[in-house]
């Protein structure tokens, strides 16, 4: 008989604590460039200069000109559940930015040897540096003091993670190729570059010692989501595209828009990008619907190309659900998914009318 001698509960050290939970929200180098980017867009920012090392693993780096971060706010910037975003808890059914919880950035400091931050904002006639690890100031060099020292620099932010998960080896060890985790990155990039190229923020993203740029759109209000369609994913699928216009369904209280491929196109994989108020998220169901709606009509194995924009009311969704955010819930999910897909399919029916009546008419 083995018998199970009960054991004392004890609290686990608040280091520890941390490390699980930063743990929970950057799985890989790819998870930790969302949130950067969605802070630097948080701040505002209108271009965002991203340079990785193995994939982000050995470094890390983004580079905006948002708004900067304010001097004082430096020594609170890595502690977690610190954010300059969420007031009250009521302030969650309302919230407009990305971040809210306060935990990217010492999540960042807890699972990277180093970060550091070089920061202005245009109140401010200089720049400041500072050094973290583990939720707090630190030294640049040991023996060093920790205080932000103020240096030269541009209006915005420059955030650095250096040697990612150094001390979580079995994270680290379960990790692709530097060259799989570059792509997950350049992905996240090249999503949000789509995204954001009509509202003016433009994206660069290169292996760190290349000249070469993997991702570069421009931050200009002129950008139409086609032109960084075209750019970004070639001319035969853009031309191929159907757009969803803006449609308001008032009573289920959303909008959607977006572009998504007609009956002559057809890939291996499916293309699926999902903004629900501008954030990049999983909408398992959506995709789904998508899937299904497709299969009728594309040849066996084929698959579509799909970019659509959602915007709920704030009230109505709830981001808080994970910690990464990815994924979302939202009051009439089940409706809502439906009627996205019967506007896609009357898109659809549209565009092949018109397209057999061009036909005949030639
Ligand atoms: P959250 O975004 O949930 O507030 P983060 O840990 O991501 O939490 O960031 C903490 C705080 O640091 C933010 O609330 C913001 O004030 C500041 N911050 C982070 N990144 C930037 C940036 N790129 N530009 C300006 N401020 C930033
Ligand atoms: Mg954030």
């Amino acid at each position: 008989v083995v018998t199970h001698p009960a054991r004392p509960i004890l609290r686990l050290d608040e280091a520890v604590v941390n490390r699980i939970a930063a743990g929970e929200i950057i799985h890989r180098p790819a998870n930790a460039l969302k949130e950067l980017i969605e802070n630097s867009l948080d701040a505002g920012a209108t271009l965002i200069h991203i340079t990785l090392k193995e994939g982000g693993l050995k470094w890390l780096q983004i580079r905006d000109n948002g708004s900067g971060i304010r001097p004082g706010d430096l020594p609170l910037l890595c502690e977690r559940f610190a954010t300059s975003k969420l007031r009250d808890f009521d302030d969650l059914s309302a919230m407009t930015t990305f971040g809210f919880r306060g935990e990217a950035l010492a999540s960042i400091s807890f699972v990277s040897a180093s970060m550091s931050v070089v920061t202005k904002t245009k109140q401010d006639p200089l720049a400041y540096k500072a050094f973290y690890t583990s939720g707090a100031l630190a030294p640049p060099k040991p023996g060093q003091s920790s205080e932000p020292k103020p240096c030269a620099g541009s209006d915005g932010t420059i955030l650095t993670a250096e040697d990612l998960f150094y001390n979580v080896p079995q994270r680290r060890r379960a990790l692709k190729s530097a060259a799989e985790e570059y792509n997950r990155a350049l992905d996240i990039a090249a999503k949000y570059a789509l995204h954001y190229g009509s509202r003016g923020v433009g994206f660069v993203c290169k292996k760190s010692g290349s000249n070469a740029t993997d991702l570069s759109t421009p931050s200009s209000s002129a950008t139409q989501t086609m032109d960084t369609i075209r750019l970004l994913h070639g001319t035969s699928v853009a031309r191929e595209l159907v757009h969803l216009e803006p449609k308001r369904n008032a009573p289920l209280g959303f909008t959607v828009a977006g572009y998504i491929s007609g009956a002559n196109w057809s890939a291996k994989r499916t293309t699926f990008l999902c903004f629900i108020n501008h954030r990049l998220v999983d909408c398992s169901a959506l995709k789904r619907s998508f899937e299904t709606l497709y299969s009728a009509m594309l040849p066996k194995g084929g698959h579509p190309w799909i970019y659509l924009s959602l915007e709920i009311d704030p009230a109505k969704v709830d981001v808080n659900v994970h910690p990464t955010k990815r994924e979302v819930h939202f009051l009439n999910e089940d409706e809502i998914v439906e009627t996205v897909c019967t506007y896609a399919q009357d898109a659809l029916a549209g565009a092949n009318s018109t397209r057999t009546f061009q036909f005949t008419q030639s």
